[in-house]
């Protein structure tokens, strides 16, 4: 089945390169993984929903066809997008020319990655042999490699690579990582398991939702098959449950949840537990459970502070074949600042347009990319508000910027405002002096080449206005 699947995709593949540059083709097919074929349904997973939208309005006409030549009329094909914390999306798109659009019906269909009861009831173990063939139904991208360090997750990392030697065998079991949407808890969590089946073959790693845990509960109980499922997970060396505060208020869930963490806890196995908030405060689950989850570490990650951010940013760019100047992943860090997965959102639109339309990821093209994630950015810097912050970095009220003065820190202050007005604003060397207090451009020149000389001779000062002009960048986005 899985070969099928494969070979259909390959064919499709064929027939794609033919008609796509070879960079389209590297960026947006190379990634696709087909996972199933089931009758003529051909289901392809996507890394996210950015790509499943760039796929379906560029590519659409393509993929039609070449599921269709494959597959005939009756061909399907159906985007499957990993589960990234959120709840899986599944969109399916009919090859009839009619729906244009995909349904975002969910699909319910077995996707590998997903039990079904059938599974739960047979799962792949060979009788008295205490080793199991599990797919860890682990995302391969997500490792410690490209997980980088800061100090907003150093703990949580450090220890999860110390499982990754010792699954079981530290103090941290289980090992619950913390902390709000999109600071990485899956991406820690998917890479330890990664990690676990790189060092030991023999070892079955299961990674699994605390949604899709659930609902294989739910089946399993339809089907009168809760023991297998116990016995089944009774079997896992290293468990992942991703998103525990999904548990909350399933009463029966946590139940048989709690029966299979003590058996694996007791047998010396490992449990990673991720969530959105600190065990203490999850609501609507028992305190048993919540006691044990007290029994390992609890790491938390916070959100990354800029040089994090920037490396990260680096890091995925150039794993992509991308450079960027420092100055522009200063800018996009600067704006985009709580939040890694909208990191990605950018990084992924940076991609698109570099590698298609060959376009340089150049100052110009992140704002016009960040203007699309962060609205306040239509906010242009202002004479105005350069004026303010510098006038408060030297403690001097913004009105004697405009009035004559001879003492240095106010001249200092106003030179170096019009400095930073010519090189941030859009502004003439006319219009700023206007807002000087009615001074001509002469005077603009005369400051700028002033704070320039400045600049040359006294780095403290140069730091100085590096750092006022940073500020002045990051204002945009508050
Ligand atoms: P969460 O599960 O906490 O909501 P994810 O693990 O899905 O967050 O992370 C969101 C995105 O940010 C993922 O694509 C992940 O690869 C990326 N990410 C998070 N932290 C890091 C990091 N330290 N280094 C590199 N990428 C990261
Ligand atoms: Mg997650």
């Amino acid at each position: 089945m899985t070969n099928d699947c494969q070979m259909v995709w390959d064919s499709c593949l064929r027939i794609i390169k033919k008609n796509v540059s070879p960079q389209s083709f590297k960026t947006w097919f190379e990634p696709i993984k087909p996972v199933l074929l089931d009758n003529n349904v051909l289901t392809i997973q996507v890394p996210n929903k950015f790509f499943f939208e760039w796929l379906e309005e560029h590519y659409v006409q393509l993929l039609k066809t070449s599921i269709r030549q494959e597959l005939g009329d009756r061909g399907r094909l159906v985007y499957h997008i990993p589960e990234n914390g959120a709840p899986a999306v599944t969109f399916t798109q009919q090859t009839t020319p009619k729906s244009n659009k995909p349904s975002a019906e969910k699909d319910n269909e077995p996707v590998p990655g997903v039990f079904d009861a059938e599974m739960i009831k047979n799962p792949f173990v060979i009788p008295g042999i205490r080793r199991i063939k599990v797919d860890p139904q682990l995302n391969t991208n997500y490792t410690f490699d490209n997980f980088i360090e800061g100090d907003c997750n150093r703990l949580a990392r450090n220890a999860g690579l110390a499982i990754a030697k010792k699954p079981g065998g530290t103090a941290f079991n289980p090992l619950v990582v913390f902390g709000d949407v999109g600071l990485g808890k899956t991406h820690l969590a998917q890479a330890i398991g990664n990690e676990v089946v790189k060092n030991f073959e023999n070892k079955a790693v299961l990674y699994v939702s605390a949604e899709k845990f659930t609902n294989q509960i739910i089946q399993a109980i339809k089907n009168n098959a809760v023991n297998d499922f116990v016995n089944f997970y009774q079997l896992i060396d290293v468990l992942i449950l991703d998103d525990i505060q999904f548990l909350s208020g399933k009463q029966k869930t946590q139940e048989i949840f709690f029966h299979i963490f003590n058996q694996l806890h007791q047998n010396g196995k490992q449990i990673i537990l991720t969530s959105d908030r600190a065990p203490k405060n999850l609501e609507g689950i028992e305190d048993r459970l919540i006691s044990r989850f007290k029994w390992g570490l609890s790491a938390d990650l916070q959100a990354p502070d800029l040089e994090t951010r920037m490396a990260i940013l680096d890091s995925k760019m150039n794993s992509e074949g991308v450079e960027v100047d420092q100055d522009v992943l200063e800018f996009i860090c600067y704006n985009i600042k709580n939040n890694i997965r909208e990191l990605e959102g950018v990084m992924i639109s940076l991609l698109a347009q570099s590698t298609l339309i060959r376009r340089n990821v150049d100052m110009e093209l992140a704002k016009e990319v960040i203007r699309n994630f962060v609205v306040t950015l239509n906010k242009e810097i202002t004479v105005e508000s350069i004026q303010q912050l510098v006038a408060e970095h030297f403690k001097v009220p913004v009105e004697r910027l405009h009035q004559e003065t001879r003492k240095r820190n106010i001249v200092i202050a106003r030179q170096l405002s019009m400095f930073l007005a010519k090189k941030l604003t859009n502004k003439s060397l006319k219009s700023i002096g206007e807002i000087f207090g009615g001074r001509d451009h002469s005077t603009v020149i005369y400051s700028c080449k002033a704070v320039q000389d400045m600049m040359d001779t006294d780095l403290i000062f140069k730091d100085t206005v590096a750092e006022l002009e940073k500020k002045i960048k990051m204002s945009l986005n508050e």
